[in-house]
């Protein structure tokens, strides 16, 4: 049996009319940048969350960028966010001239771990953004009152947490503004690259909207220079579709993610995902620790089933930031976590049959590890 990491094409094949005929749409109507689809889209997904502004953009790091930048964040700035996240995190924070600082993840959720960000914290600190890691929230509530208390700007890196929820709030709602991914893997994906911010702050979201359409509210009247970052026609007319499914997939991911938990439950030194009490995990991504993990993977992958690690170096300790001179022991947590990591597959639309072979399979190779 062959299980892919994801398959996006299963899905498609699932709603395959109605996408059709939205691409068809919008090619007839030629509506392939800005127009009536990226309208309705920010309109069903600010709805969705109930917040007052969605800023649709091409791409979730641009949306982090875009955000950074019109707070007014740059040279001479720090911003703190988590040393184990994708690279997006970070590098747009350098790219507005600030510098990022990193901080430890916690040992059991994986998420930035807020006892060890207040050592971070300087005077040029401007603000921080926990990311909301394969589908869990961080400890928003702790991160808050220290924002709260040094007067730091929340900003919310939801680009693996659609919908996912700590004690009933979701993710994007607590910080000044939060940025989306609609990567095709992502939880809610178009069909190339896209992405949003939200936010309730007006002020805020005229200038973001200005700055990700080259600084200018309408045509040829540039206020201020800006970038191109615009979410396309086509993709805002596919994510209009699939919105409606998600609260049904994400669902699904939950039930699935049930049965790795009862299938793989006290095997060896299997460590499965722990949930925060209160916490809704959507599961971008299931992420199991082992210190077998590369025999595992190499096991597994022998054996048809594709897994990932996500992600396989600590954020500080990657030669794009070599010029901070970190080392290992400054994030014992994320440089151990990135050694035992593996994600299995995961997504809506696996069977039954390809969950009882992972499970089957991982069983196997630890009651082989224990002869
Ligand atoms: C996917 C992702 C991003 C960036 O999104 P793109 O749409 O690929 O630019 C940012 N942060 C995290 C944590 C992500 O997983």
């Amino acid at each position: 049996m062959k299980v892919p990491f994801v398959d996006l094409k299963s899905q498609y094949l699932e709603i395959k009319n109605d996408i059709d005929t939205a691409i068809e749409n919008v090619i007839n109507e030629t509506a392939f940048i800005g127009g009536n689809y990226v309208k309705i889209f920010k309109e069903d997904f600010q709805n969705a969350y109930g917040v007052k502004h969605c800023i649709p953009v091409a791409n979730g790091t641009d949306a982090i960028y875009i955000v950074l930048k019109m707070l007014g964040i740059g040279e001479g700035d720090e911003v703190i966010t988590s040393a184990n996240s994708w690279i997006s995190t970070s590098e747009t924070i350098s790219q507005t001239g600030a510098k990022p600082v990193f901080v430890d993840i916690d040992p059991i959720y994986y998420t930035i771990d807020p006892s060890k960000i207040e050592d971070k914290i300087t005077p040029r600190t401007k603000a921080i953004i926990p990311v909301h890691l394969y589908g869990q929230m961080a400890d928003i509530t702790s991160i808050e009152a220290i924002c709260k208390s040094y007067n730091l700007y929340l900003i919310e890196d939801c680009a693996q947490s659609h919908f996912s929820s700590l004690n009933g709030i979701k993710a994007g709602l607590t910080g000044i503004a939060s940025t989306f991914s609609f990567y095709p893997g992502k939880n809610l994906g178009a069909y190339g690259d896209a992405g949003c911010i939200l936010t309730n702050n007006s002020e805020l979201a005229e200038k973001m909207t200005m700055f990700s359409n080259h600084g200018a509210l309408t045509k040829h009247n540039h206020l201020i220079e800006g970038i191109n970052s615009r979410l396309d026609g086509l993709q805002a007319a596919i994510l209009s579709v699939k919105l409606p499914y998600l609260h049904d997939w994400t669902e699904a991911r939950i039930a699935n993610a049930k049965k790795y938990y009862e299938g793989l439950i006290g095997i060896g030194d299997l460590q499965l995902p722990k949930v925060r009490p209160s916490s809704k995990h959507t599961y971008h991504l299931y992420v199991i620790k082992t210190k077998n993990r590369d025999a595992l993977k190499v096991f597994l992958e022998s054996h048809g089933v594709e897994t990932a690690i996500h992600y396989p170096v600590a954020l500080p300790l990657m030669p794009a930031y070599s010029r901070f001179g970190a080392d290992a022991q400054e994030y014992p947590v994320g440089s151990d976590h990135v050694n035992k990591i593996l994600s299995l597959p995961m997504y809506p639309e696996l069977s039954d049959e390809q969950m009882n072979y992972i499970i089957k399979l991982i069983r196997s190779f630890y009651a082989d590890l224990a002869c």
